[in-house]
């Protein structure tokens, strides 16, 4: 017999959240800490989504997204997780940029930024005030003609050199563009520019043990394995989630799925307004990524000015095209050290993420996808050379991640790192018009994608659901009903 992934799920619950990402995470936690009964339903077999960490012999474990986050995380962690969790974020103290138009080490906050801004990159102190506050001003509510490109244009008239000190970690951060609308980038870069970047010391894994604990403290039921095939909806309300075969009822359905997965695939556009179907249609799906993980060997390790966290590009110039292009030109190194994890066999990792194409990787055959992959190793390993002098043969192990490892493992359609562009965050709110007692707490708009902005929508979305349940009874259940 197939084991039952759901033997310990009730029949019914005040809420459903599918997909354990850090939004699902949220939204599950603050939901049962208010009395709701909370089932969550992940089809992998471990929490987290994109939030994750693989485990090779030799007790290397390597982190996927732990590469940096602001510090807007702490007050979020302490608040609606708990003071250990928050208390375990730790700053990385050396960014350091690498191309061909400058080389410098920052701790990447506006006072560090207003001094480079101004010593080197000569830029008067008011022009660089004023784009602070501008950038610190921006709200979900402003004109939004505005893209990034054309607000650098309008403070760094022809300063290439700026644009890239200023952009290329927006973009690794959240796949957000020039052409992206400004505040986008001016909400995340003023998140950062608060105190610097941070990280997560003991690991994505203690992370999300933590946070497992925490729930289940908290009386959230938790399922792995647990694939939502559908989203039952019944005179424009939800009835129930179908999962592994299974009718789940629930008065509330949360999807930390993708955006267009949950619209599309688990709902079906049946269900919505014509004009809300084109809508989201027209919402675009951010760019995907790659990824090499190497680990050195017993022993070896990385000179702690190496950075922890290397912007680097042998490109001329800063352009959306060269940073997704297959023919690499910009890698971000994270190195973590050996300290990150203290409590492990000491190992130095390091690992290297560019932005990508889905489509330059999914039209491979099984062959030329092997090699390119071996290519990816290779020349990974070339540029790491720079900074990381014999790498090759100071490494024990090498291995990629590419789009599609990233849809396979969180069914992202199109391995979606950063879930949607701006638009999707539209779409995603207005869900609940659409069908009473559904919503979504995942990646969507740029904004609300990264560790804290996918922890933060999480917390919004709890809010919400809460105040529907309110408005449903004014009896607040305190347990779960069977
Ligand atoms: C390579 C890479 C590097 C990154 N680096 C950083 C970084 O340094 N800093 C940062 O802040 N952010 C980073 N991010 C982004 C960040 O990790 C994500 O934005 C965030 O973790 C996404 O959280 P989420 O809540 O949207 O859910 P996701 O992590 O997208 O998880 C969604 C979950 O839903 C589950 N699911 C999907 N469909 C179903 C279904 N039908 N039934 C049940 N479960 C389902 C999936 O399995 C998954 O667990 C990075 C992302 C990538 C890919």
């Amino acid at each position: 017999m197939p084991k039952d992934y759901l033997k310990n799920a009730n029949d019914r619950y005040d809420v459903v959240v599918i997909g354990s990402g850090l939004g699902g995470l949220t939204t599950a936690n603050v939901l049962a800490r208010e009395g709701r009964s909370v089932l969550l339903l992940e089809q992998h077999y471990k929490l987290g989504g994109m939030a994750t960490w693989f485990k090779r012999p030799g007790g290397k474990i390597f982190d996927i997204s732990l590469h940096g986050f602001p510090y807007g995380m702490v007050k979020s962690c302490r608040r609606y997780w708990s003071k250990e969790i928050a208390d375990s974020i730790i700053q990385l103290e050396h960014i350091r940029f690498d191309n061909p138009m400058f080389s410098l080490t920052t701790t990447f906050n506006r006072v560090d930024f207003t001094k480079l801004l101004t010593s080197e990159f000569q830029i008067p102190e008011s022009t660089v005030n004023e784009f602070f506050d501008t950038a610190r001003g921006m709200n979900f509510y402003d004109d939004q003609s505005l893209n990034t490109g054309q607000l650098f244009e309008k403070f760094f008239p022809g300063r290439q050199d700026v644009v890239r000190l200023l952009m290329e970690p927006i973009t690794y951060a959240n796949g957000s563009t020039l052409e992206d609308p400004a505040i986008t980038y001016g909400i995340v870069f003023s998140n950062f520019m608060s105190k610097g970047v941070f990280t997560f010391k003991g690991g994505t894994d203690q992370l999300i043990k933590s946070m497992e604990n925490e729930m289940k403290s908290n009386g959230v039921d938790i399922c792995i394995r647990a694939n939502v095939e559908k989203i039952n909806c019944q005179g424009g309300r939800i009835r129930s989630v179908t999962v592994n075969g299974r009718e789940i009822q629930a008065d509330v359905v949360v999807s930390n799925a993708n955006l267009r997965a949950t619209i599309f695939h688990m709902i079906g556009e049946e269900y919505f307004d014509s004009s809300f179907v084109d809508q989201a249609k027209d919402v675009r799906l951010n760019n995907s990524s790659t990824q090499v993980y190497m680990s050195m060997k017993p022993g070896e390790t990385v000179d702690p000015s190496t950075g922890d966290l290397l912007f680097s590009s042998t490109a001329n110039e800063f352009k959306t095209e060269l940073l997704l292009s297959r023919d690499i030109t910009s890698r971000t190194f994270s190195f973590y050290y050996p300290d990150l994890r203290p409590n492990r066999e000491n190992r130095q990792l390091i690992v290297s993420s560019t932005n990508a194409n889905y489509e330059d990787w999914s039209g491979l055959s099984e062959d030329e996808y092997l090699a390119s992959k071996q290519d990816l190793i290779e020349t990974t390993f070339d540029a790491l050379e720079k900074y990381v002098p014999n790498c090759r043969e100071r490494t024990d192990h090498a291995e990629v991640a590419t789009p599609l490892t990233f849809e396979h493992y969180t069914k992202h359609i199109d391995g979606s790192s950063f879930g949607t562009k701006f638009e999707g965050l539209a779409v995603s709110r207005a869900l609940p018009q659409q069908i009473s007692g559904l919503y979504h707490a995942g990646s969507c708009g740029i904004i609300m994608s990264g560790w804290l902005g996918t922890i933060n929508y999480g917390v919004i979305v709890a809010n919400d659901v809460d105040n529907y349940l309110i408005s449903r009874s004014t009896d607040k259940p305190t347990s779960t009903t069977v």
